[in-house]
């Protein structure tokens, strides 16, 4: 089986994405694998699926995979923009990734199901991660929370000084207060 056909299966990577190109890194143990779409002239609106005009790509991302057989393993991707007559210009959804995560929705969710039985050192380091990308990935899954939010972890981090005004531009109401508590009463 040719490479690219195998880490399509592995990915799970489905039409119109595909698997460009595969990069082997010996040295490194990295493989770095570039996806790349079908052109299409509409994409569904990330907000309300309305099929939408494609409007542009944004410069290329990269997120971490779960390794594969022991190679640290790195998608990269251009992901195209749409506009929406209602919601204008918007990301379109990645079917391997949450918006604005640097990791692929299985490594999240791995990293997640291991934080029940595991503290975030144990899970940091058998995942690979640094403490700060550990902790953004517990953080941004609070439980009882059904989905997360495009809000970067550093909202809910806590910080010393309350009412720091949130950096991004998720409006506070959709969150929990940027109170400064952190996160204190969270189990
Ligand atoms: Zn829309």
């Amino acid at each position: 089986m040719e490479d690219r056909e195998l880490y399509r299966r592995i990915l799970g990577i489905e039409n119109p994405w595909h698997v460009a190109s595969v990069d082997l890194r010996l040295t490194s143990k990295e493989v770095h694998i570039y996806l790349a779409h079908e052109d299409l002239p509409t994409w569904p609106c990330a907000e309300c699926a309305t099929p939408s005009k494609l409007y542009d790509h944004q410069p290329e991302r990269q997120w971490r995979h779960l390794d594969t057989c022991q190679y640290r393993t790195i998608l990269h991707a251009e992901p195209p923009r749409s506009q929406c007559p209602t919601h204008g210009v918007r990301v379109v959804k990645l079917p391997w990734a949450e918006p604005s995560s640097r990791f692929t929705a299985l490594l999240e969710s791995l990293a997640i199901v291991w934080l029940k039985a595991a503290s975030q050192k144990a899970v940091a380091e058998q995942l690979g991660l640094s403490w700060d990308e550990i902790h953004g990935i517990d953080d941004g899954h609070i439980p009882g929370q059904s989905c997360r939010t495009d809000k970067s972890s550093e909202l809910l981090r806590p910080s010393p000084g309350s009412g720091r005004p949130a950096r991004t531009s998720a409006p506070a109401s959709r969150t929990h207060p940027p109170s400064g508590s952190g996160r204190e009463g969270f189990p």
